[in-house]
């Protein structure tokens, strides 16, 4: 499988909460397995898996049968994750840049 449904489309989460086949919602707590992200890898395929729930932020979708909705989601969430990492290059660019400014300037006050 090269989607990865293993997470949360929205926030990228891997607690989550997969309900089968002949569970009401009523029964979520019953129904529901909490898998981990080893649990995942064999879990979704499973196609009697309906629905999974994110337990992070509460947002659940159909895995195997990813919506439109789910897709944008998942495609916003790494678009942020991009620009997040770009983010943090720059600021530790920056950072580095500014310790080497303050260095140069103490070794100039030490000269005087
Ligand atoms: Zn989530």
């Amino acid at each position: 499988m090269t989607d990865n449904q293993a997470e949360c489309p929205k926030c990228g989460c891997t607690q989550i909460t997969a309900n089968k086949k002949g569970f009401s919602l009523g029964n979520a707590a019953l129904g529901g397995i909490l898998l981990g992200p080893v649990g995942l890898l064999g879990g979704f395929v499973d196609s009697n898996i309906v629905k999974a729930t994110c337990l992070k932020c509460g947002y659940s979708w159909r895995p195997g049968n990813l919506s439109a909705m789910d897709k944008y989601y998942q495609q916003e969430r790494e678009r942020k994750e991009k620009l997040s990492e770009e983010l943090k290059n720059i600021h530790e660019r920056a950072s580095e840049e500014l310790k080497k400014i303050h260095e140069r300037a103490r070794k100039k006050l030490k000269q005087k």
